[in-house]
């Protein structure tokens, strides 16, 4: 069976996510989070669903605002979240009035030894140089959820090590079409990043991720589940390169 992958999707922010899930039976789903409070909330919601993933995130744009104890429980829930999202720097108009803050998240969660043994998607808006600076020091290799910024940074990108994962929206774009010519097959991954993204009218969600990836594989020349093959493998290094390299964790 061919499994899909959305590795950046905002489970909680659909209005069932259930019947989103079901949608969708042969996708895994990397559900990130604004607040590390939501995290926790997700991740006793879906602690025994195989389908979902629940990331530790604390949104850029919510650095500002969200308080000391959010971010305490940032720090604290680190041990045992496997995945980290949506993180991230967000320096354009919505959030060059809270560079600080979000700064501040950032290094805090950047000096923590076991961000480098977590699958982190980042948000990078505005913000890309900085971010793939700060990755390629503490050593992290994240995933750039929906890279928007200059091509001339992609080589430095992928030279950090990081992934990207790509949506559909990207793909009805010159400028998305050309970062997603751009990149190497083996950093590619797929997302749906919904419900911020769309697709006419409606969400962008994890039942696209299917047909994301037949169009991978039109670009790529090769069939669909080779496309779905290699997005897979792709997860499974990155997951391999850190969690997989971390000594055991309190994981329930
Ligand atoms: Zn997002």
């Amino acid at each position: 069976m061919t499994t899909y992958l959305d590795t950046h999707c905002h489970l909680d922010l659909f209005k069932d996510p259930l019947t989103t899930l079901e949608a969708a039976p042969d996708t895994v789903v990397v559900a990130v989070t604004e607040l590390p409070s939501r995290f926790r909330l997700l991740e006793a919601r879906f602690r025994r669903d195989r389908r979902v993933r629940v990331a530790l995130g604390l949104h850029p744009l919510r650095a500002h605002t969200a308080g000391p104890i959010e971010e305490g429980q940032l720090i604290r829930s680190l041990p045992r979240a496997e995945y980290v999202g949506e993180i991230g720097l967000d320096f354009s108009r919505h959030g060059r009035d809270t560079k600080t803050s979000q700064l501040r998240v950032l290094d805090r969660l950047l000096a923590e030894p076991l961000l480098r043994y977590r699958v982190v998607t980042a948000h990078s808006r505005g913000a890309e140089k900085i971010l793939i600076e700060r990755f390629a020091d503490a050593g992290i290799t994240a995933i750039l959820h929906w890279y928007t910024g200059p091509a001339g940074l992609i080589d430095s990108a992928l030279a950090a090590g990081l992934y990207f994962s790509v949506n559909p929206s990207m793909l009805r774009t010159e400028k998305g079409r050309a970062t997603v010519a751009a990149l190497p097959r083996d950093r590619v991954l797929t997302e749906s990043d919904g419900p911020f993204a769309k697709t006419g009218t409606r969400s962008v969600e994890p039942a696209d991720m299917s047909r994301l990836v037949s169009e991978l594989g039109r670009r790529w020349d090769i069939t669909q589940s080779q496309a779905a093959g290699i997005v897979h493998d792709n997860l499974a290094t990155l997951y391999g390169a850190t969690v997989g390299t971390s000594t055991p964790s309190p994981q329930g």
